[in-house]
């Protein structure tokens, strides 16, 4: 007997549309729009099972090696789609694009746990002076100081699960910044050591929160960190980038890997 498609609500068709950011994930096109010379707007999508709903004969063949949904109809098994890339995903369907649509969601579901994650986490207020400090340095690339510091301490830390450009972005940031950051946070710590004690346990427990959430992807623990960061303070990302590789550099807590 064929499953019965459900009926979303308007909070389901909320979270649906929010999670694209309003662009079909396959083509990219608007699915909100306003048709020229109108002032109404369009609603230019579909509600797309990812796991077919009632998987003909072929696609039951095709789908062998891959485990059916808990729920056919759950939100998790579900993304909006411009009715084009709709009706070439269920009519031509291959098991290929069901992955590739499977990752995008995957992706959704994780970007909307952060930010419930992130909404949760306080910072410290010390953090906006370490930021607008990190926005206005300008350091001379042929005058760096010769590394003051142990640079094979990040290799360490980073040899699992992290990509070479990763590791390159903060590798460059800590070498160009790490001095003057360091001594910045020593001159807050004069005033308020605490505080600033507490902003870098604040920092780690973050951390390792996304760690716990992705445990296999330091890419997008380093990237969840500093969007967190930049969120919380609303200073730009790449601020926020260069104090999270900082905290990569300084803390025990991003576990350098036992020998
Ligand atoms: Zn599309």
């Amino acid at each position: 007997m064929a499953t019965k498609r459900t009926g979303y609500s308007d909070n389901q068709h909320s979270i649906l549309y929010g999670e694209t950011r309003g662009f079909c994930p396959l083509c990219m096109q608007p699915i909100i729009f306003r048709k020229q010379g109108s002032n109404n707007l369009n609603k230019g999508y579909e509600i797309a099972h990812i796991y077919p709903l009632n998987p003909t004969s072929a696609q039951t063949k095709a789908l062998v090696k891959r485990v059916p949904p808990p729920e056919i109809n759950a939100l998790e098994n579900v993304i909006a789609l411009c009715p084009t890339c709709h009706t070439k995903f269920d009519k031509d369907f291959l098991v290929e694009e069901m992955d590739k649509l499977r990752l995008i969601k995957d992706g959704f579901l994780a970007d909307a746990k952060a930010r419930e994650t992130a909404s949760q986490y306080k910072i410290q207020e010390e953090i906006y002076a370490i930021l607008d400090h990190i926005a206005e340095l300008s350091v001379d690339v042929n005058e760096i100081p010769p590394i003051r510091f142990d640079i094979s301490t990040v290799d360490k830390k980073l040899r699992v699960g992290m990509s070479p450009l990763q590791k390159h972005e903060i590798k460059v940031n800590a070498v160009t910044f790490y001095v003057p950051i360091r001594d910045y946070i020593r001159e807050l710590e004069q005033n308020d050591q605490l505080a600033i004690r507490i902003l870098q346990s604040q920092i780690n427990t973050y951390y390792l929160e996304m760690q716990k959430q992705h445990p296999d992807n330091k890419d997008a623990v380093f990237s969840f960190v500093a969007e967190w960061i930049s969120n919380r303070t609303r200073r730009t990302l790449l601020a926020s980038r260069v104090l999270t590789s900082f905290f990569v550099q300084n803390c025990e807590v991003f576990d350098v890997s036992a020998e």
